[in-house]
């Protein structure tokens, strides 16, 4: 890869998919770029590994329980700062001399993180879209102006990437619609009267990407591009009713821009994270790699989404459309509610039935504060834990 190197880099959830992605992108730059922070949730015994071979200034586990076990184990080389919390990952993200933080966290556990580093003038590479759902204007605020022309964001979900790699130097009034593709997940072609059925296994099987569990539930709810539709609202500056959601089973085209006149932008590539962390890392240049093969790209189909049986897309879009605290309510009850299925607590459908309930509870309010909306989150996971169905749908 050449193209603009990255100065110092930090990576947090090193330890997930897209952490390990972003690791292979570091590899390809050798020497070129200095990876200097790496965090974790839980994970130190293999953050102590990535800890070894990268040598960073210092790391941090999130989890405090998992932080006191890894200092305790004395884990991590000497001379590693080993910081610890959420307070320590935000403290990581805003370490002195670092230019990008790529924010690989899951959850809503991500917006602190990529507030502290805005706040100390990084640029933040971000894969967690749950720092703009749920805290969309005060990112847009800590960013100051417009985060994607001045380089203060760069967007790495594959959609947003896309889109934000066709939009480059075009005016916003020149777009009517831009396009968020998806791949439909396990279930595009299930009954509806077998949804309630199905296991979180089959759940997991994606059937183009490889991802954490949590992102490959929600693209099996569809509840992924709901997220991802809010993420775009804010990265974009446009309103809901112009982005729109297509179901393309290949995940070739990441994402599409209608012009004013009609005239459609696609990006293609493989589903593969490398490709828009390269992007992100070289901006405002472009890394030296050869493309696919169009031969091998095969049959490319689209089709609307089913929001019957997929109603999380759309119960996603209408808290964007509240907007103020709805998202986070949103975001928090969804978090809890792929955990209960994950444990085999609930059913597939109680999913989106429980985001839907946990949000006709909530007066939605304007998003003022980090620390208002955390208390928001709180009383979100109780309502979705305390709202979920007594016995299993299964
Ligand atoms: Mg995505």
């Amino acid at each position: 890869m050449t193209g603009r190197t990255p100065g110092p880099l930090v990576i947090l959830g090193a330890t997930g998919s897209i952490g390990a992605s972003a690791l292979e992108v570091a590899a390809e730059l050798g020497d070129r770029v200095e990876v200097v922070g790496l965090s974790c949730n839980r994970g130190w015994r293999e953050l102590a590994a990535l800890a070894a071979r990268w040598r960073p200034r210092a790391v941090a586990v999130a989890d405090e329980g998992a932080w006191r076990e890894a200092r305790a184990a004395a884990a991590f080389p000497d001379g590693i700062a080993v910081l610890g919390g959420g307070a320590g990952v935000a403290e990581l993200a805003a370490m002195d001399g670092v230019d990008v933080v790529l924010n690989g966290i899951v959850g809503a556990a991500g917006l602190e993180a990529t507030l502290a580093a805005l706040g100390a003038g990084k640029r933040v590479a971000l894969a967690n879209k749950e720092s703009l759902v749920v805290g969309g204007e005060l990112v847009e605020a800590a960013a100051g102006g417009d985060m994607l022309a001045s380089g203060r964001v760069l967007p790495v979900d594959s959609e947003h990437n896309a889109i934000w790699q066709l939009l480059e130097r075009r005016r916003s009034d020149e777009v009517r619609r831009i396009v968020l593709t998806a791949s439909g997940g396990p279930f595009r072609r299930t009954p509806a009267d077998r949804l309630a059925a199905v296991t979180a296994a089959e759940a997991l099987s994606h059937p183009t990407w490889d991802m954490g569990p949590k992102i490959t539930i929600d693209s099996a709810t569809l509840a992924n591009k709901g997220l991802e539709i809010i993420e775009a609202h804010h990265l974009f500056g446009l309103p809901y009713d112009r982005i729109d959601v297509t179901v393309h089973p290949q995940s070739i085209v990441h994402g599409l821009v209608e012009w004013k006149d009609g005239t459609l932008f696609a990006e293609l590539g493989k589903p593969d994270m490398k490709l828009p962390i390269r992007s992100a890392l070289a901006w405002p240049e472009r890394a030296e790699e050869p493309g696919p093969d169009l031969a091998d790209l095969g049959e490319l189909t689209f089709e609307s989404p089913d929001l019957e049986r997929f109603p999380a897309l759309a119960i996603a879009r209408a808290a964007g459309e509240a907007g103020g605290t709805a998202p986070a309510v949103f975001n928090a009850a969804n978090e809890v509610a792929v955990a209960l299925f994950l444990d085999g607590r609930i059913g597939f459908l109680d999913i989106p039935a429980l985001c839907a309930r946990v949000l006709d509870a909530h007066e939605p309010r304007a998003a003022d504060s980090l620390a208002m909306l955390m208390e928001v989150d709180r009383w979100a996971r109780a309502e979705a834990l305390a709202a979920q169905p007594a016995s299993s749908s299964r």
